[in-house]
């Protein structure tokens, strides 16, 4: 807490590097926004199979065959879907969308 405390009174030194840190920071800790293609780059990296479901959904199927999640092939995903599929996809090494 101290780094954190004496960071921001450096902050008044160094404004726009210092600022971005801590902003960059807080966005990590938050699933978000993520644009489809993102997402189906580290699903597939991570040798996921996809299948078309119904409409525009997208089955994923994970490598150990235990898990499966249902995206939207939307051209940005939304927070609460892109959080749904880390949670459904249990089985993947944590931070493998990062
Ligand atoms: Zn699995």
């Amino acid at each position: 807490m101290a780094s954190l405390i004496s960071a921001l009174l450096a902050a008044d030194a160094h404004p726009s590097g210092l600022n971005y840190e801590i902003y960059s920071g807080w966005s990590i800790v938050m699933a978000k926004r993520i644009r489809y293609r993102v997402l189906e780059r580290a699903l597939l990296a991570r040798g996921c199979t996809s299948r078309p479901g119904k409409g525009d959904h997208v089955v994923w199927y994970c490598p150990c065959g235990g898990h499966i999640a249902v995206g939207v092939r939307a051209r940005v995903v939304s927070p609460g879907v892109v959080q749904d599929i880390v949670t459904k996809l249990a089985c993947l090494p944590e931070g493998w969308l990062s």
